[in-house]
């Protein structure tokens, strides 16, 4: 998911709307808005684009000088307009909207909890858990009643929580998922990636701190820490996959990264080749840096149908099978009577790479090697990446060489955790503050057994 929030602007609405287009690649199974006008919350939440949500004049009635807003793709939860956020509701304390990228590992012990002692829950999504948590409370303001609340839950989350008089911006103490702050004019702007910064003419002014609570009101900008954050574990698959190239996060640039790691796999897994391609759009920065180091030309050797969203996001397994075929085609005259290199950024099911050699084939390259720029995703994520459930994973059923043939490539290579991590300055077998439990097994919290939802996936 995406959030985005912002405080002390008189188009606050309008310019979340911009804030969200530009989180879009985040999530696009629904879109929402709630803003603050004089102690009115308004708000609309609906299933889609932000660009379908917000159609006509929906934004008119979103008055306020501050607002917050979200794009989901579901990872607990089921993709319906309940699950939609932000989640807005009003209690002894007024009005609050709450927008929470990431997924709480013990929602469901504490959901249970607090069901026995009379809760009602309308969805099915981890976040209305906290909005439980805040409204009950037992401090005198809300913003003590928010600390209270972070300190009982566990898991990956940015969350933007808007209420009468203040915009709260909040990161787990791992810092798992992203989150940054940036300024336009007298505003404030918190967004999952600074993309949505770049967006709205906003600055970058830095990124919030694993475990850190930012409190915006009329009277300025208050920081504090919930959390040490001793144990910070970044998640690598922001910069592999979901994010966009041009974000910034925790230091290091997102197409920077790809682009390294794809010399770093050059390096690793060397092939004699005609071309080199990607597989637009994430694994373009990846293709062109492998090309860079490996001194063999860079193509466009695939194309993406623009107006295909990301396979992944489409819940079901014959939609998402469907998806692949719909989203990309095979440039024949690139690949014709080549041998090619086809860079991809991950391989999770690996029906992706099983589809486009079979296509390259087709157009006639004599030669498909495969070069992954991560590791094999082997583990599922607690933490709010939709990775699938462990039995989806290839790679946590067959090898390598069983992959390799599973798709029909040539050859098959894969980054070692070691290599990925070089990428961001880690020297071999030194501590890092980096999350690779989708590849390595070892997650960065406890992962709780009843979390069902979990467990299933
Ligand atoms: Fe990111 Fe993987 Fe960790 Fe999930 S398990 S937070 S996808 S690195
Ligand atoms: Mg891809």
């Amino acid at each position: 998911c995406g959030v985005f929030g912002i405080w002390g602007h008189p188009e606050a609405a309008q310019l979340t709307y911009y804030g969200l287009y530009a989180l879009q690649h985040r999530g696009q199974e629904s879109a929402g808005i709630a803003s603050i006008d004089e102690m009115t919350m308004h708000s609309h939440r609906g299933m889609g684009l932000v660009t379908e949500v917000f159609g006509g004049d929906r934004l008119k009635g979103l008055r306020g000088h501050a607002a917050v807003g979200h794009v989901r793709y579901s990872t607990t939860g089921d993709s319906r307009l309940a699950n939609a956020q932000p989640l807005v509701f009003s209690y002894h304390q007024g009005n609050m909207a709450l927008a929470h990228n990431g997924n709480l590992v013990n929602a469901m012990t504490i959901r249970d909890r607090l069901e026995r002692q009379g809760s009602i829950f309308q969805s099915t999504s981890d976040t209305e858990v906290v909005a439980h948590l805040i409204a009950r409370g037992g401090y005198p303001t809300v913003i003590e009643n928010v600390r209270d609340s972070m300190a009982m839950i566990k898991g990956g989350y940015a969350f933007v929580i808007l209420v009468d008089d203040a915009l709260i911006a909040m990161r787990d103490p791992q810092g798992l998922r992203p989150m940054a702050l940036g300024r336009l004019g007298d505003a404030y702007v918190v967004a999952s990636e600074t993309c949505a910064f770049d967006t709205v003419g906003a600055t970058f002014l830095r990124d919030v701190e694993p475990g850190e609570m930012i409190v915006i009101t009329s009277e300025g900008l208050h920081t504090e820490r919930f959390a040490d954050a001793s144990r910070k574990a970044l998640c690598t698959f922001e910069y592999i996959y979901f994010a966009r190239p041009d974000s910034d996060i925790d230091g290091y640039n997102v197409h920077m990264v790809r682009k390294h790691l794809g010399k770093i796999l050059a390096r690793e897994a060397p092939v004699e080749a005609d071309v080199v391609i990607g597989v637009p759009d994430s694994s373009i920065s990846a293709a062109i840096g492998f090309a860079e180091e490996s001194h063999t030309p860079y193509e466009i050797g695939l194309i993406k149908n623009k107006y295909s969203g990301r396979t992944f996001i489409q819940p079901s397994q014959e939609l998402r099978n469907l998806g692949v075929r719909l989203k990309l085609s095979a440039v024949r005259k690139i690949v014709d009577q080549k041998r090619v290199v086809m860079v991809d950024d991950s391989l999770v099911r690996g029906t992706t790479s099983a589809r486009l050699v079979t296509l390259l084939r087709e157009a006639g390259a004599t030669e498909v090697h495969v070069r992954i720029s991560s590791p094999p995703v082997k583990h599922s994520c607690f933490y709010g990446i939709d990775t699938s459930a462990r039995e989806e994973l290839i790679a946590s059923q067959k090898s390598v060489d069983e992959i390799r043939d599973f798709i029909g490539a040539d050859s098959l290579a894969f980054l070692t955790e070691d290599a990925m991590l070089s990428a961001f300055g880690v020297e071999r077998g030194k501590p890092h503050g980096f999350c690779n439990a989708c590849f390595t097994g070892l997650y960065p919290t406890e992962v709780y057994q009843t979390n069902k939802r979990a467990l299933e996936r």
